[in-house]
């Protein structure tokens, strides 16, 4: 039996008896010399795997990070995400996925709360390095190579592209969300965008949104960009490995594709295609860390030189709206160090719950420090509605909107001037660069309410200080 939930109240006492194990071990070396590594690891490796994984369910990946978690092991969350938690939590605390169980990252927050040193909950954890998987890390404590990775990122350097000005003139944003089309036809793709024409700074096109197979994000972004339009390419972890990813972002540079939005993506569960294998070989931080580091550095992963860097603006999403309201702005100072530049929310509708993570962020130090582009569209009725609550992780819809869309004559208008008023209220809110308008296949809607909210792109909004 798992003695995980133990495991997280008793974080404190195993923090302690980690740090004087942690003492203890490299004293072990000469003993591991004496009998050869490769005998030592025989030794200690079903050791470790049966007490932490009685105390922990410990995976053995090989690269632990128990004592920087809160004693609750992050590969236990079906996304295996290392800097958690997702955007999908639900309201109960229970986990997108497997709503029975409890989210991982909420185990690991409340073990970190108990600890003498809880700092390491917030620093990005690197990516997994598979080729240790099934390995000791106890071993690797006692021969002294655990090394991290610790050094000081190289300097940034700077993007320059269309969607990068328009974020640095202050003026309110407004960008816009198209789910590529299920078609080879270019122009099923360029029909949605032509209502967008100069309304909007950028067109985000999504990667297999909601674990969905659809025309490819980076396919999708060329052809727009070929056609006029600022596209954001957005990344999923869930279908790529770091091998293909690094492939995909370099040719998007090539393409002279430089926005791109990096996210975990929804799992495998939640789609069309449940039978697939899902990747999660990085998560949105370290997906953002391995980007900055190809357009900064110059180099892949693996350190091998790039002969010309790709010009990169980088972004992210947060989710304001999702459990543990607390923890999502240690969520996005972790996006923001890992070098996203602009951050993408989940569909607001309730203001005064962005209003609280506005305040969050401000009592952090981290307001001017990115572009937030809060997310929103028009909910076009209550059955609409429902199935959003049911189907896409993270969305929250206050009850109030709900009954205003039951006793509407016309719930799509009403679901309009919802969506306008939401933006409206947005626009007085400071830290609040612009709007991120999503309706699913009613481009011609969010046209209508770009006029509508006044927000045409040479409309000169107020203006946001940002570094
Ligand atoms: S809610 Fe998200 S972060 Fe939490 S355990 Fe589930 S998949 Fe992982």
């Amino acid at each position: 039996m798992s003695l995980r939930r133990w495991s997280v109240e008793h974080a404190r006492f195993l923090e302690a008896l980690w740090q004087v194990f942690a003492r203890l071990l490299p004293r072990l070396r000469r003993l591991v010399e004496w009998i050869g590594p490769a005998r030592a690891e025989r030794l200690l490796r079903p050791l470790e795997r049966s007490l932490k994984g009685l105390l922990f369910e410990c995976r053995m990946c090989g690269g632990c990070t128990l004592s920087a978690g809160g004693m609750a092991c992050p590969m236990n969350c079906p996304k295996c995400h290392r800097n958690g938690p997702c955007g999908g939590v639900r309201p109960d605390g229970g986990c997108e996925i497997e709503p029975a169980l409890r989210c991982v990252w909420l185990e690991a927050l409340d073990g970190a709360s108990r600890m003498r040193d809880p700092s390491g909950i917030s620093r990005p954890q690197a990516p997994v390095d598979h080729s240790l998987e099934g390995t000791s890390a106890w071993l690797r404590t006692i021969v002294g190579n655990d090394a991290r990775e610790d050094a000081a990122p190289p300097a940034e350097r700077r993007a320059s592209g269309a969607f990068e000005r328009a974020c640095r003139s202050g003026r309110f944003l407004v960008t816009a969300e198209i789910t590529p089309p299920d078609s080879a036809n270019a122009e099923d793709l360029l029909a949605r965008a032509r209502p967008l024409r100069g309304l909007v700074d950028a067109i985000n096109l999504t990667d297999g949104a909601g674990a969905h197979c659809h025309m490819a994000s980076l396919a999708a972004a060329a052809l727009l960009a070929r056609d006029g339009h600022e596209p954001v390419f957005q990344v999923a972890c869930r279908d790529r490995n770091r091998i293909a990813i690094q492939a995909d972002i370099m040719g998007a540079a090539a393409l002279g594709i430089a926005n791109v939005l990096c996210i975990t993506g929804d799992h495998v569960a939640a789609g069309d295609h449940p039978q697939a294998r899902p990747v999660f070989d990085l998560d949105s931080v370290s997906l953002l860390e391995l980007a900055r580091r190809m357009r900064d550095a110059g180099t892949y992963a693996s350190g091998r030189k790039l002969a010309t860097p790709p010009n990169l603006f980088l972004g992210a999403t947060v989710n304001p709206f999702a459990p543990p309201y607390e923890a999502r702005v240690a969520n996005l100072e972790r996006k923001l160090a890992a070098g996203a530049r602009f951050i993408e929310t989940q569909y607001c509708l309730d203001v005064p719950r962005l209003e609280a993570f506005l305040r969050r962020v401000r009592e952090s130090g981290l307001e001017g420090r990115f572009h937030l582009i809060v997310g929103t569209g028009p909910i076009v009725s209550v059955r609409l509605a429902r199935w959003m609550l049911a189907h896409v992780p993270g969305v929250h819809i206050p009850e109030s909107v709900m009954r205003r869309l039951e006793r509407a004559s016309d719930p799509l208008r009403e679901g309009v001037r919802i969506c306008v008023e939401t933006i409206q209220r947005l626009r007085e809110l400071d830290g609040v660069a612009g709007v991120h308008l999503m309706a699913h296949r009613r481009e011609q809607l969010i046209a209508e309410i770009v006029e509508r909210a006044s927000l045409r792109r040479d409309h000169e909004g107020k203006r946001t200080a940002v570094a």
